[in-house]
């Protein structure tokens, strides 16, 4: 009786959660646009189950094969750009839809770093970073946005993923290898570049660094604003910072890097699943549908 009771209880917790997911994707109660952060944590959640996307690893090529099967079923068209750089292979993803004229450029790296120089405990220090926030929130939230854009707006969008940004500083690697390879041998210029990183984490402050364009970020504070999320969004900050956007703007090509560099998990054994927060993937999402959609 007591074990009929107990299956019971479990069968109605069951239902009324499955409910609750499904009353959630179908009227998205954290958004404001067509973004589904539920959607985007899915594409999060699937990726760090192969593991640490360390370069050359097999984890990170089936997040790399994760990340152009999902472009693909999108309806975008994908282009592998593959080399090696100071003795590790590296792998760009670039997608587009239609034909290829790409004006506005929004980009991630997705590789994660291979030790945890940064965890507070000396025996985590030689583990490979999970790279939730660091690497996974940007990539799940372009993997969103090439899911819901509508058509029309899509035809002058691109999606890169760039590989080995964040190995800086081990065994004499440099950062952004990635993107500086991408510049070189890419000859299409995009009118404007939007970088993501880390933008999935607790208390979110997105505060582009000194080095982005000043005009590009005003427009997107607005679309922040028009969404009630002028608060998340801070006035540029007065330092620049090294990342995937920097090959762009040494090209002349306008370029903003949305990032978040306030992050307790940032390169630590911790940059976990629990390191990144839904509502947070929701107001970068949000945000950027609204601006993609006015341009
Ligand atoms: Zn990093």
């Amino acid at each position: 009786m007591e074990k009929s009771i107990h299956t019971v209880l479990k069968s109605v917790l069951l239902l009324s959660t499955c409910l609750l997911v499904f009353v959630a994707i179908i009227f998205n109660p954290f958004g404001r646009t067509s973004f589904q952060s539920f959607q985007a944590f899915s594409y999060l959640t699937k990726m760090q189950g192969f593991g640490p996307r360390i370069p050359g690893s097999t984890a990170h090529e089936n997040a790399q094969n994760y990340i152009i099967n999902t472009l693909r079923q999108n309806g975008w068209t994908v282009e592998l750009q593959s080399g090696q750089m100071s003795g590790l292979p590296y792998h760009n993803i670039l997608a587009w839809k239609g034909k290829k004229q790409i004006s506005i450029l929004l980009g991630s790296h997705y590789d994660s770093r291979m030790k945890a120089d940064h965890d507070k405990d000396e025996d985590f220090q030689d583990f490979p970073v999970p790279g939730s926030n660091d690497g996974g929130s940007s990539t799940a939230v372009l993997l969103e946005l090439s899911r819901i854009l509508p058509e029309k707006s899509t035809k002058n969008i691109g999606f890169v993923f760039f590989d080995l940004e964040d190995q800086g500083d081990l065994n004499g690697y440099e950062w952004i290898l990635g993107s500086r390879e991408f510049i070189k041998n890419n000859r299409f210029r995009p009118e404007k570049m939007i970088l993501l990183d880390m933008v999935g984490g607790y208390n979110q402050t997105i505060q582009p660094p000194s080095n982005s364009d000043e005009e590009i970020y005003e427009s997107i504070f607005n679309s922040a604003k028009n969404l009630g999320y002028e608060n998340f969004f801070l006035t540029q900050g007065t330092g620049g910072i090294l990342d995937d956007h920097v090959p762009f703007l040494d090209a002349g090509i306008p370029s903003v890097d949305l990032i978040d560099i306030i992050d307790p998990g940032w390169h630590t054994a911790h940059d976990d699943l629990e390191n990144v927060n839904l509502i947070s993937l929701q107001r970068i999402g949000d945000t950027l549908y609204d601006w993609l959609l006015c341009q």
